[in-house]
């Protein structure tokens, strides 16, 4: 039996093989930059290494400021990126062994923009039901059933099912989205930012349905967010990137609790307000973020740390386990070295 055939059967049935549906393995990530035609091109590192675990039923979160690579991952983890390294699985599978059509059976994107991710000219009912089209699911009669019990899922009036995009308001437009991309059944949802470009007012709202969406269905969510509140809100396990490099991972609680890198301790700090209708206030960490195309030597975070050594400036810090926790920095020496010194 194939490798697609073997996800296609799993999905199928309900039975799955593994408690890990989605899992990094050492993936990286390089992209070409260059201004002009003529111009040298650069090497952006957007995604170093990263190695984590997606357990059935958890909300990851993946944490981090603009630029820190997040998005790169996602669209990795959806299949639309393939890595430059490393290895992605899905369902214990090779991601790139499995068809792009089992993969968005099994794994949907929520976007950041409801606005840009549904199209204008296509009323709601024909916007849900695309993806049953794509993939020949069901006759006419039966892709119009379910997308009418998928919108009622996500709260959305019966009467709009002929309307435009246009004429919604932008927490309906995420339900939109939301119902979208759950018409298929998937098992997971990797939703980035899926609330950022709404009202403060509406947020709270779709933050509420996703998390009641995840109790009705047993959905996994891969949740990109920059909002602290959020992720204190949603995750189970929070992972924090820095310039594309995986600086802190673990449980959400520890981690919010007793935060050990020097970055995610900063992060929290600039945290002020448990309400996650509030947005989170700028990072005051010294510096801005480094150029990722010149990324500082040693720990990149070095030049914006409170407690930076001398050591941090020259060598990169490996990846060591505290308490459970994975984490890149001096302060913490794998246990190897710390046995030599
Ligand atoms: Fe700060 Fe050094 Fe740790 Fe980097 S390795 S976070 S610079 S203490």
């Amino acid at each position: 039996m194939s490798t697609q055939t073997i996800a296609g059967a799993a999905q199928a049935s309900g039975q799955y093989t593994t408690e890990f549906p989605l899992e990094c393995r050492d993936v990286g990530r390089t992209f070409l930059v260059g201004k002009g035609f003529f111009s040298e091109k650069k090497t952006l590192r957007a995604v170093q290494n990263i190695s984590l675990k997606v357990r059935r039923g958890e909300v990851l979160a993946v944490v981090g400021e603009s630029g820190c690579g997040k998005t790169t991952l996602a669209k990795m983890l959806l299949g639309l990126l393939q890595p430059s390294s490393g290895e992605i699985f899905m369902e214990g599978m090779p991601i790139n062994e499995v068809d792009i059509r089992q993969i968005a059976r099994h794994v949907q994107p929520v976007f950041q923009d409801p606005y840009s991710s549904l199209n204008p000219r296509k009323t709601i009912e024909s916007i849900v039901s695309l993806p049953l089209k794509v993939h020949n699911i069901g006759d006419a009669e039966s892709q119009r059933k379910r997308v009418e019990e998928v919108l009622e899922m996500c709260e959305m009036p019966k009467r709009l099912v002929h309307s435009y995009p246009s004429q919604l308001s932008g927490g309906q437009r995420q339900r939109v989205a939301i119902a979208r991309a759950l018409v298929m059944k998937p098992e997971i949802l990797v939703c980035d930012e899926p609330t950022s470009a709404l009202d403060v007012s509406v947020q709270a709202h779709i933050l509420n349905l996703l998390q009641d969406l995840r109790d009705e269905l047993n959905l996994t969510y891969v949740f990109i967010s920059h909002n602290l509140a959020v992720v204190e809100h949603l995750a189970d396990t929070v992972a924090v990137m820095y310039l594309g490099r995986l600086i802190e991972y673990g449980p959400k609680d520890q981690i919010f609790n007793d935060p050990k890198h020097p970055y995610t301790r900063a992060l929290l700090d600039s945290f002020l307000t448990p309400d996650p209708t509030q947005d989170v206030p700028e990072i005051a960490m010294g510096r801005g973020f480094p150029n990722p195309l010149d990324p500082p030597t040693g720990c990149a975070f070095h030049p914006r740390c409170a407690r930076v050594m001398d050591v941090c400036s020259k060598v990169r810090p490996e990846q060591t386990t505290v308490n459970g926790i994975k984490l890149e920095c001096h302060l913490y020496p794998p246990a190897t070295q710390q046995a030599a010194e």
